[in-house]
């Protein structure tokens, strides 16, 4: 059931009633599971075929160099690389119905988040180094450990890196950076890129929003890590968010909750 709550304003502009309405929301629940249960047997059954695909067009690439012309090089290029975007495609798509549908189990542990950045920077240290982008981790040593299941966000951190390079036109900075406040552990990764126009601000965290137009660069993606990575962080108990400046660079940040 939902229970949703309007107040009626009177000449003083008080409160002068409350409507209460108790509303069945069963039939929107299993419309709802249907959808993710689709997804799930969709993506999964293209999983094995685009395997076999991308397999076959990579040897091919590997073996036919003077065997074949330019244009159908070209060709078989273009679709090693449209098989490789589908075959992220559907692993985002099952890893957001697995976590949607609550079939990831979250292991928390007690962990030290620094052990944890440095493990998601080290893989993409290469990559910043080629772009001309510092990549730096500054978390205090003392940090206390926090609640969390150490893979989840090892993925979370990697995406919003990932995400900070990705992003980033010529060279730059990206920090991540964490700090205790109240009962949580605040972290964030700030960038210097591209920064996201305000009407996106809340919305890229939904499924397949990506920025378009003139504020956007070519780079591909799903639209869909973000969407991964909230729901992620909303299970460990967190909240999400994206500080941004056109131009000028965005920083997300995300709390978790301190270990007992
Ligand atoms: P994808 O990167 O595959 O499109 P995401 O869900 O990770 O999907 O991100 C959604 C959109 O948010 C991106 O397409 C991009 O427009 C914007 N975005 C995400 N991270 C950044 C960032 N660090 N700087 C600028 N824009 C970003």
């Amino acid at each position: 059931y939902r229970l949703m709550v309007t107040p009626v304003l009177g000449k003083e502009r008080e409160v002068s009633r409350v409507i209460t309405f108790l509303d069945d929301i069963t039939h929107l629940k299993e419309v709802d599971d249907l959808k993710s249960d689709f997804v799930s047997t969709v993506s999964h059954e293209f999983r094995t075929p685009l395997t076999s695909m991308n397999m076959g067009l990579s040897l091919l690439l590997e073996e036919t160099p003077g065997n074949i012309n330019e244009d159908q090089e070209e060709l078989l290029d273009a679709a090693h690389e449209d098989c490789k975007r589908l075959m992220d495609l559907v692993d985002d798509l099952l890893d957001l119905s697995k976590i949607e549908s609550g079939k990831i189990q979250f292991e928390l542990d007690k962990v030290n988040l620094v052990d944890l950045v440095k493990a998601s920077i080290r893989p993409l240290e290469k990559q910043a180094t080629e772009q001309n982008i510092n990549l730096l981790e500054s978390i205090p040593e003392e940090l206390p450990l926090v609640k969390a299941d150490p893979n989840k966000i090892t993925w979370v951190l990697s995406n919003l890196v990932g995400n900070a390079l990705r992003y980033t036109e010529g060279e730059g900075d990206i920090e991540v950076s964490a700090a205790k406040k109240g009962n949580r552990v605040y972290v964030s990764v700030a960038d210097t890129g591209i920064g996201i126009p305000e009407e996106y601000r809340n919305k890229i965290f939904d499924k397949f929003v990506r920025v378009k137009g003139e504020d956007a660069i070519d780079v591909s993606g799903t639209g869909l890590g973000l969407a991964i990575v909230k729901e992620i962080v909303e299970a460990h108990g967190g909240k999400i968010w994206v500080d941004s400046e056109l131009n000028e660079g965005s920083t997300f940040t995300f709390t978790l909750l301190l270990a007992d």
